[in-house]
């Protein structure tokens, strides 16, 4: 077998080769190094040198400093150069990155696309965002920029890639974030419905509350001032009392029973130095006999129970308490309430009454019992001896015992008539003198008395007769009663001021000046012992009732121990 070249041939070819290989080796280590700026290669028209146009040490020490991937691409999308960023990204040494087709390390499916944008990128600057194969990561995100060089070999393509990882990460984290941020937002605008919603409710419930609020408010403050203005206008005296019996409020009235004045402080209800309380009978009352305490004692109320009260320098009077208990809303007794009036009237006139029955029965028993006297006396005459010159004397205490019953009964009579307000008056015109001159024959028939008479004998009234004649008669009556030691009577009659005046004038044992205003009042009686002088106190009050009706006045001017003028006035016909 016969070789076509010689073995030293072949050495020869082995060694060009070996330094073929040494020289691109050292090439590629320059161009790594960035220390060439020229590159052989090898395509179909055979080997060709590349190199770039205005690069220099610098700026290619520059790219390699660049975060970014740098690459030069060919017209047929050969690697030229990459940047050692490029390769890292990749995930490759360099050598097996330059001289590559770039596609190779775009993921398949983005290679169609890559494909596209390069074929665009010739003619325009294209950015897009595309998928690296990378043996780090499946698929690594970057922003390729590219842009046509002008090279002295002719028109290259420059691309620029940014890593988008980070920011995709961070895109993808702040996706993530969004969509939580949403999600917490879809939840937070629900709960802020729900929110709302509740507030609304709440606020609804809120205003009925504080409108029944206000409402319960209102209601509660009427109530207050209606209740304030009822214990302030009341009639009766109001106080409440702690436990222990202080006092924690009076109405004004219970300072004016008790103090004496509305402005003046009640400060307790046992007594203090100004005055005290008294038992009904005139002693002094414990602070556990009080009626309030009473009632706490016994815890129920207590009715219309009196007692005394003694001021320092004013007159005894007797209240009437009614007491109450207060307690909580569990039922225990906290305090009392008592409410009281003065009822000294009341005993007044209960004690009046109780005199008046007394007096009364009295007045009608003496002449009863004289009556009973005479008629016996007359009926054992009568039997006895019919002709009797005692009969007419008898017969006369009779009918003057009859003829006081018959007053007595009468004035009683009146005045449940003028009580009732049945008094009525029969008018007619008449003389007053006349009517003096003819009334009271029974007491002018004793000659012992010297009456008086002086005045105007003209004068007429328009009067009820009998009624006016009734008042002289009463006055007269008095006078004669009320002057055992005198018998001389002066009766009047005189115009005064459009009116006629009539006076009755004793001289008797007349009247103290403090009396004088009670005379008038019913059943009064200077001396209610009524042991000097018989009597039921109702002559005057009739008296000045009929004068009254009549509109006139009725008055008195007496001196003690001198006398009394019993006067009254008429209008003149
Ligand atoms: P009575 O005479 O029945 O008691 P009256 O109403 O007539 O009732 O008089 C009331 C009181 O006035 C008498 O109790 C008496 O104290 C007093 N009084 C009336 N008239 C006189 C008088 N002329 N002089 C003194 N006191 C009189």
């Amino acid at each position: 077998m016969k070789s076509s070249k010689s073995y030293e041939e072949l050495l020869a070819e082995l060694n060009e080769v070996r330094i073929q290989l040494e020289e691109s080796n050292d090439t590629l280590e320059a161009i790594r190094s960035g220390e060439v700026d020229a590159l052989v290669v090898k395509n179909k028209d055979g080997h060709q040198v590349y190199s770039l146009k205005s690069a220099d040490h610098t700026y290619r020490i520059f790219i390699e400093q660049m975060t970014e991937g740098a690459v030069t691409l060919n017209k047929d999308n050969l690697i030229l150069y990459s940047n050692s960023q490029f390769a890292t990204m990749l995930g490759l040494p360099l050598e097996k990155v330059i001289g590559q087709q770039f596609v190779k390390f775009i993921i398949p499916e983005y290679q169609n696309t890559f494909r596209a944008l390069i074929l665009r990128a010739w003619d325009q600057n294209i950015k897009a965002e595309l998928l690296l194969r990378s043996s780090t990561s499946n698929g690594l995100p970057v922003l390729i920029s590219m842009k046509t060089l002008d090279l002295d070999e002719g028109v290259s393509m420059s691309m620029i890639l940014t890593d988008l990882s980070s920011q995709k990460e961070t895109e993808k984290i702040l996706v993530q974030k969004n969509e939580q941020l949403e999600e917490a937002q879809k939840i937070a605008r629900l709960l802020n419905s729900n929110l709302e919603a509740t507030v609304k409710e709440r606020t609804r419930e809120l205003e009925i509350t504080l409108s029944d609020k206000t409402r319960i408010e209102e209601d509660l403050r009427n109530n207050q001032e209606r209740l304030t203005r009822i214990l302030e206008t009341m009639a009766e005296g109001v106080v409440i009392v702690d436990l222990e019996g202080r006092l924690t409020y009076a109405n004004p009235m219970a300072q004016k029973i008790l103090c004496g004045s509305k402005d003046e402080k009640l400060t307790t209800i046992f007594g203090c130095d100004q005055w005290k309380n008294l038992k009904i009978d005139g002693s002094d009352l414990p602070a556990e006999e009080h009626p309030i305490m009473v009632m706490m004692a016994r815890g129920k109320e207590v009715y219309d129970y009196e007692i005394a009260v003694q001021p320092k320098n004013a007159e005894r009077f007797y209240i009437s308490l009614n007491a109450a208990p207060l307690r909580d809303r569990y039922g225990n007794l906290v305090g009392g309430i008592g409410t009281f009036m003065d009822v000294t009237n009341r005993r007044k006139i209960s004690q009046q009454k109780d005199e008046f029955i007394s007096i009364a029965s009295h007045e009608l028993k003496t002449p009863l019992t004289s009556l009973k006297a005479s008629m016996q006396l007359l009926s054992r005459i009568v039997s006895s001896n019919p002709g009797s010159e005692k009969i007419p004397e008898f017969l006369d205490k009779a009918n003057k015992n009859l003829l006081k019953i018959l007053y007595l009964t009468e004035d009683l009579m009146n005045v449940s008539k003028i009580q009732h307000g049945q008094l009525p008056l029969n008018k007619t015109k008449f003389n007053l003198s006349t009517l003096i001159n003819d009334c009271c024959n029974h007491v002018k028939a004793d000659s012992s008395y010297n009456f008086i008479f002086e005045g105007d004998e003209e004068v007429e009234v328009c009067a009820d007769y009998p009624r006016i004649d009734q008042v002289v008669v009463n006055l007269v009556n008095n006078a004669v009663k009320y002057a055992p030691d005198s018998k001389t009577i002066k009766l009047k009659v005189a115009r005064e001021n459009g009116m006629v005046k009539t006076s009755v004038q004793d001289f008797g044992i007349g009247i103290p000046p403090e009396k004088l205003p009670h005379l008038f009042g019913r059943y009064y009686r200077v001396d209610p012992s009524g042991i000097q002088f018989s009597g039921l106190g109702l002559g005057l009050y009739i008296s000045a009732q009929i004068i009254e009706r009549h509109k006139g006045t009725i008055g008195v001017d007496s001196v003690l121990g001198q006398g009394s003028t019993f006067w009254f006035t008429l209008p003149t016909a």
